[in-house]
């Protein structure tokens, strides 16, 4: 029995009714496509990832998971949207990448593999769960010492909420409107309270930008509304 505490049906029935678009880079999926090689980069110029051991949890169709594949890593990858875990298998055929797709929460794998994994991912998706801080204590458990985890979500204050959602949703229209609940953002400060009780230490933390006229994201140094953080668990 998978341990389902932690999990918001509506927001997985909302990922299973999208998830045969997962890989169409035109789709509600476009935002996660355009940020992945930036994503990808800023992970893989932090740690070497090549031969590591990575976990990807909430990995959704795999877009993450491949990219981490292709540049050597053995990946495993969660998620609890079953038709999203079947497109992922399936675009492996295309991909020729092999990847470890399981239908597990991050609470369950923590029980059964403490310590197995080098780097532990978790983009986008603290935002979509009940208890965001079991998360993150799984992601220690899951982690072996010296290991890293990088988490990234969205920061809440006035400006998140008029880009993520009234920009992002209303006006461009970037994703499906309901995407985000404003109150499941959570603070650069929030996420680092929560790994500080997990012992896990802030080695790294970026923002990313998105300019609607070029249509492009970016890196940036201001975290207030999408950002990425890299933790460290000692050694
Ligand atoms: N991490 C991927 C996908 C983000 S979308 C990326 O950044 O590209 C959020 C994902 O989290 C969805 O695939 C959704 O099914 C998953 N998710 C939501 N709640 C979850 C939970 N409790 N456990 C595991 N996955 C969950």
């Amino acid at each position: 029995m998978i341990d389902m505490r932690n999990v918001d049906n509506l927001e997985i029935n909302k990922f299973e009714a999208l998830a045969h678009r997962w890989w169409d880079p035109n789709s509600e999926f476009k935002p996660l496509h355009d940020i992945n090689p930036l994503r990808v980069n800023y992970i893989a110029k932090t740690v070497n990832v090549a031969e590591k051991e990575i976990l990807d949890i909430g990995c959704g169709g795999g877009i993450l998971a491949e990219s981490l594949a292709h540049f050597g890593a053995n990946v495993t990858a969660i998620d609890l949207a079953e038709a999203s875990l079947s497109v992922a298998k399936l675009h492996l055929l295309e991909s020729k990448l092999d990847i470890d797709y399981r239908f597990t929460s991050a609470e369950d794998i923590a029980d059964k593999e403490p310590e197995r994994f080098d780097v532990v991912t978790c983009l986008e998706m603290l935002e979509h769960v009940p208890n965001p801080a079991s998360i993150v204590s799984a992601c220690f458990k899951l982690t072996k010492p010296g290991g890293f985890v990088f988490f990234s979500t969205l920061n809440r204050n006035p400006k998140s909420y008029l880009f993520a959602i009234i920009g992002a949703e209303y006006i461009l229209k970037l994703l499906p409107r309901g995407t985000h609940e404003y109150s499941k953002f959570i603070k650069p400060s929030e996420l680092a309270d929560w790994c500080r009780e997990s012992n896990l230490k802030l080695a790294n933390q970026i923002g990313m930008g998105y300019n609607p006229l070029t249509k492009r994201y970016f890196l940036q140094k201001n975290l207030d509304v999408n950002y990425i953080a890299c933790f460290q668990k000692p050694h």
